[in-house]
């Protein structure tokens, strides 16, 4: 399988180089040349344990990396989850009526978050490659809180990769924080910026522009447009459709922010799993509801919710879902992308006909009432993530069973979650065990010298060589 970009001007690349990419030279994002039918397969697949689905689906989009070897890199990815089913399920009852309601567990691994099924993989992938190609990456990256952690537990301890994230001194939760820089691991480096998040932003691009410092680091490595993020997320859209889908196809609500996620499920959907609608659900942050009620993407301005993860205005992987929208043309997907890039806003004229998705927008009261709700209906704990999905999937009535994507442990966000139940009932003990832990980090002013200074002490090892 090779992959291509969705702007055209990119050369087909293998899969081990799609992964080292990140993003097309071109400025597009990598796709799949062709999307595999696996309609053939699904008795077989049925009832086999998450592992093993993953092993015998992953393969499908990876012919460079012997089966043996990529069986293992998935066996090892899991093997850090806390749930023996890795993605677990819970009925939730209530919100749809008698209609089955699924919620699927996405926070079993390292961070509590669903980010962990991407990024575990992904970490295990590049250290294959890397080590393979005798390369070394320095990944820079910036985190206002809740995903930095994620990418971190992605390749702590790796000897080929050495992780450096910026975040706002004193600007983000002091779990988020204890999250990050408790990891005692040599490769990993907390840089407590004294600015804020935009600063952090800032400095990234500073520094990415000026082409000395880039030969020695890598942003597209792990941010949310990895091709293999998006590849590992259609494994749980597969497994659990083969799950609950019975005369009816299921249909998936998403809370959604980048559109990563739910973009793995219309893939899902493409290949031929059993499954109907996938609901897009955002909070505040509406601009994907509005796309498609109206057909137009306008960006607006950040709202800032319970559910941050989704505090979003540009969804940077909804240009792969474009291309298939324009039928996989790139010039008319060129000429949409820089009208937004313009603009601030495009349009594809008429309100998508599409049946595929639908989408809705979710209020912080609902957010709210939604967790105590399925609290005190179920005794069952959700984050305000969560209950976006929730909230929204109680707004339709579909056949066939609604899986929900749980995509945040409460305990990531226990002010919102304790708060909206009247208790103190969001914890979760790999959490409590981060206080007792010993805190490293550097506190470094917001000047791009300060940071690459950082960066030339710490980067003992090679600049990313380019013989292959
Ligand atoms: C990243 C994230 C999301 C949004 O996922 P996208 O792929 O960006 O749509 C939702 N919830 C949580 C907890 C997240 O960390």
């Amino acid at each position: 399988m090779r992959y291509i970009s969705t702007r055209g001007g990119t050369d087909p690349m293998p899969f081990k180089d799609a992964v080292v990419t990140g993003m097309a030279p071109d400025g597009g994002l990598l796709i799949p040349e062709r999307i595999p039918d696996v309609r053939g397969s699904l008795d077989g697949w049925r009832g086999m344990p998450f592992v093993s689905f993953a092993q015998a689906m992953i393969p499908l989009f990876v012919d460079d990396i012997p089966k043996d070897t990529l069986d293992g890199l998935i066996a090892r990815a899991y093997a850090t989850f806390d749930h023996e089913e890795v993605v677990p399920f819970r009925a939730v009852k209530g919100l749809t009526g008698n209609h089955d309601l699924q919620v699927m567990e996405l926070f079993h691994g390292p961070t509590l978050a669903f980010k962990d099924v991407a990024l575990q993989l992904l970490g295990q992938l590049f250290e294959y490659i890397l080590e393979e190609r005798n390369e070394h990456i320095n990944i820079l990256g910036a985190t206002s809180g809740d995903t930095g952690s994620a990418a971190i537990a992605g390749v702590r301890g790796l000897p080929s990769v050495d992780v450096f994230i910026m975040f706002p001194e004193g600007r983000v939760s002091p779990l988020q924080e204890r999250q990050m820089t408790t990891i005692a691991d040599e490769n990993v480096h907390c840089l407590a910026v004294q600015g804020s998040f935009d600063d952090c932003q800032s400095l990234m691009k500073g520094l990415f522009a000026d082409s000395e410092a880039k030969a020695g680091l890598s942003l597209g490595a792990v941010n949310s447009v990895n091709w293999a993020r998006v590849l590992a997320q259609i494994v749980y859209y597969g497994y659990a459709s083969l799950k609950f889908a019975g005369p009816d196809p299921v249909t998936f609500v998403v809370p959604t922010g980048n559109f990563g996620n739910v973009f793995a499920g219309y893939l899902a959907k493409r290949m031929g799993f059993p499954i109907d609608r996938l609901i897009i659900a955002t909070n505040d942050n509406d601009i994907l509801a509005r796309f498609f009620e109206t057909g137009e993407y306008a960006r607006g301005t950040v709202h800032h919710t319970t559910s941050p993860a989704m505090d979003i205005q540009v969804a940077s992987n909804f240009e792969r879902y474009l291309y298939y929208y324009f039928d996989e043309d790139p010039v008319r997907l060129r000429g949409f992308m820089e009208d937004f890039a313009r603009t601030g806003s495009a349009s594809v004229g008429v309100p998508p006909d599409t049946d595929d998705f639908l989408a809705t927008a979710v209020s912080e009261a609902e957010v709210r009432e939604t967790i105590a709700r399925v609290f005190s209906e179920n005794g069952y704990v959700v984050d305000p993530h969560t209950a976006v999905g929730l909230a929204a999937a109680s707004r339709f009535r579909l056949p066939g069973v609604q899986i929900c994507a749980a995509t945040a442990h409460p305990a990531k966000f226990p002010e919102a979650v304790n708060d909206a139940i009247g208790a103190a009932l969001a914890s979760h003990p790999t959490l409590e065990a981060l206080k007792d832990l010993p805190v490293r980090k550097t506190v470094i002013p917001a000047t791009t010298e300060a940071v690459r200074a950082y960066l030339d002490a710490h980067t003992t090892t090679p600049r990313l060589e380019t013989e292959r």
